[in-house]
C-alpha cells in the first residue's frame, strides 16, 4: 500500500469533547525530509518501496490530511517533579489518528489549547534525539514509541539560541500516560474517568474488558509493565531523565524523550538532565520513582476500583522489578540456573564498575567474548584488582553452566549490543544535521537498529567515550 491509501480512524474522538482539541497542524515553511524508517512503515501496512519524498514531507508538516484524519490533542494532568499540574496535555503534540492499531503522531507541529507559554514547536536537536533514540530501545527489546519519519525546516524557534524546528511522526499503540487518569480523578469527573480506563481497556487491554474486575486486572498489568520497562532501563544504563507522570505510558512504554541518555561510564547517582538538581530522575531512583508514579496513578483510579485492592496489586511492583532486572542480569553475564549469590554478584559488579569509571556498552561487549584471559576486561577499568577479583567470583559461578563456552559467548553477543547510541554520538548527527548534512542520522538510523552487529566504519563509536564527552548533562529546553 501507499502511504497516501492509508486509511485512519479516531476512537479517541468518540469520547467526551472535554478529553481533547481538534487542531490542526500548523506548517513548518521549507520543510525537508531528513530520514524515513522502513521498519515503521511497513507496521503501518505501508510498502517502504512505495514511499515518496515529498508525501512523508506534506505529511509530517500537516499539510497532507490522509482519509479518515482528525487532528486532536489530548488533554491530561501530571506530577512534574513532585508536584501536581491540573492541567497539562498535548501543547506540542497532534495526532493524526490510527491505522493496524497505531496512533499517529506530530511533535512539534504548531500550537494547541494545551501550549501554555509555549510555542508548540520541537528543535531539530531534540526532534533527532527522539527519533533515533525511539528506534533503538525498540532494537534493544525495550518497550518504547516508535518513529516513522523526520523533517526539519529553514524556520527557526526560539530557544536559548535560535534553532531550526523540527517535526517528528511518533507512533504508539496508546498514548494515554497516568496523567491522562489524573485529570479527570482530581477535576472529580468520576464519569469521565470511567469513559477513559473504558477505552484504554478496549485499545490496549481488550482480554480484560468486559471482565469483572477489569479494572484491576488492567492496573496490575500497569504495574507489571513498568516495573519491566524499568528494570530494562537500569540494565542497558539508560537514564530517562524526566519521569514526571504525564510522561508515564499506561501501557508501560518508554515516551516522550527529552533530555535522556545511555550512560558512559557507570555512575549509580547520573542526573541526566542537567535541571534536575535535586536528582529526582537519577539513574538509581528511577525504580522508585516509578513505584511513586504508579502510587499516583493507582489514587486516580480509586473511585473505579477500592484502594486496598489497588494497594495490593502496587506492591507487587517489587517483585516484578527485581525478578526481570535479575533475569536481565543473569542473561549479560551468559548465567544460566539461579545461584542465591548472584544479587550479590550482581551488586558488587556495578560497585566495580562505579569505582573503576567504567564504559558499561563496551565492558558487557568485552566480557561476551570473555574465556579466561582478562587482560582485555583489565584495559577498561581504573580499579583493575577490584575487577581481577570480581572476575575470580565470576569463573565460579560459570562453572554452574553447562552449556560451552562458545554457546554463551554467541548469547551474550545478541544480548549487550555493540553499540548504544551515547549522548556524545547523537551530538555529532546534530551537529552535522544543524550544517544541513543529515547522512549521519541516517546512519545512526542502521546501527540503532541493529545494535548487535558489526559496522565497520563506525568501529569507533563502539569504544569507551572519550573523556571530554562522558557523562554530559542535557538541559530540558527542547
Ligand atoms: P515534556 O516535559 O516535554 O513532556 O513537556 C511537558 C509539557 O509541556 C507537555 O504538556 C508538553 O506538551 C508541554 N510543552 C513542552 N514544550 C512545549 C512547547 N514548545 N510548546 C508547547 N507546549 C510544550
Ligand atoms: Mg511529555
Amino acid at each position: 500500500m501507499k502511504l497516501t491509501d492509508l486509511t485512519l480512524n479516531t476512537p479517541y474522538l468518540s469520547l467526551d469533547p472535554i478529553f481533547y482539541h481538534e487542531v490542526i497542524p500548523t506548517p513548518l515553511k521549507n520543510p525537508t525530509l531528513i530520514s524515513v524508517n522502513p521498519s515503521a512503515a511497513e507496521l503501518l501496512g505501508v510498502d517502504p518501496a512505495q514511499l515518496e519524498t515529498d508525501e512523508l514531507e506534506a505529511l509530517l508538516n500537516g499539510t497532507l490530511l490522509l482519509e479518515g484524519s482528525r487532528p486532536y490533542a489530548m488533554c491530561y494532568a501530571g506530577h512534574q517533579f513532585g508536584y501536581y499540574v491540573p492541567r497539562l496535555g498535548d501543547g506540542r503534540a497532534i495526532n493524526l489518528g490510527s491505522a493496524e492499531g497505531w496512533n499517529l503522531q506530530l511533535k512539534g507541529s504548531g500550537q494547541t489549547l494545551y501550549s501554555r507559554q509555549g510555542d508548540g514547536r520541537a528543535v531539530l536537536r531534540s526532534s533527532i534525539r527522539e527519533y533515533l533514540m525511539s528506534e533503538a530501545m525498540h532494537a534493544l527489546g525495550i518497550p518504547t514509541s516508535r518513529a516513522l519519519a523526520l523533517i526539519t525546516s529553514d524556520e527557526k524557534v526560539a530557544r536559548e539560541r535560535w534553532e531550526r524546528g523540527a517535526i517528528v511522526l511518533r507512533l504508539s499503540r496508546s498514548w494515554i500516560r497516568f496523567g491522562s487518569f489524573e485529570y479527570f480523578f482530581h477535576t472529580h469527573r468520576h464519569d469521565q474517568l470511567e469513559h477513559l480506563a473504558d477505552f484504554l481497556l478496549r485499545e490496549s487491554f481488550p482480554q480484560f474488558a468486559g471482565e469483572e474486575d477489569g479494572y484491576l486486572k488492567m492496573f496490575r498489568e500497569i504495574v507489571k509493565r513498568t516495573a519491566h520497562t524499568i528494570a530494562q532501563w537500569q540494565s542497558v544504563g539508560f537514564n530517562h531523565g524526566v519521569m514526571n507522570t504525564d510522561n508515564m505510558s499506561a501501557i508501560g512504554l518508554t515516551i516522550d524523550y527529552g533530555p535522556f541518555a545511555f550512560m558512559d561510564t557507570f555512575e549509580s547517582g547520573y542526573i541526566c538532565n542537567h535541571t534536575d538538581t535535586q536528582g529526582r530522575y537519577s539513574y538509581d531512583n528511577q525504580p522508585r520513582i516509578g513505584y511513586w508514579n504508579l502510587e499516583r496513578l493507582a489514587h486516580a483510579l480509586s473511585p473505579l476500583v477500592t484502594e486496598t485492592k489497588l494497594k495490593t496489586e502496587l506492591e507487587k511492583y517489587g517483585e516484578y522489578f527485581t525478578a526481570r532486572l535479575m533475569e536481565l542480569l543473569r542473561a549479560k553475564l551468559g548465567l544460566e540456573g539461579v545461584d542465591e549469590n548472584d544479587s550479590d554478584l550482581f551488586r558488587s559488579l556495578f560497585t566495580v564498575l562505579e569505582n573503576g569509571r567504567v564504559d558499561m556498552t563496551p565492558f558487557f561487549r568485552t566480557l561476551s567474548r570473555y574465556e579466561g584471559d582478562r587482560k582485555a576486561l583489565l584495559a577498561l577499568t581504573l580499579a583493575p584488582n577490584q575487577l581481577d577479583e570480581w572476575c575470580d567470583r565470576y569463573d565460579k559461578r560459570l562453572e554452574l553452566n553447562t552449556a560451552s563456552t562458545e554457546v554463551r559467548q554467541e548469547k551474550m553477543l545478541r544480548t549487550n549490543p555493540k553499540y548504544t547510541l551515547k549522548n556524545y554520538i547523537l551530538q555529532q548527527a546534530i551537529d552535522a544535521s544543524e550544517g544541513g548534512d543529515f547522512t549521519l542520522v541516517n546512519d545512526l538510523l542502521t546501527i540503532a537498529q541493529n545494535p548487535y552487529d558489526e559496522h565497520h566504519d563506525f568501529e569507533h563509536f563502539s569504544l569507551p567515550t572519550p573523556h571530554e564527552f562522558k557523562n554530559l548533562r542535557l538541559s530540558c529546553s527542547s
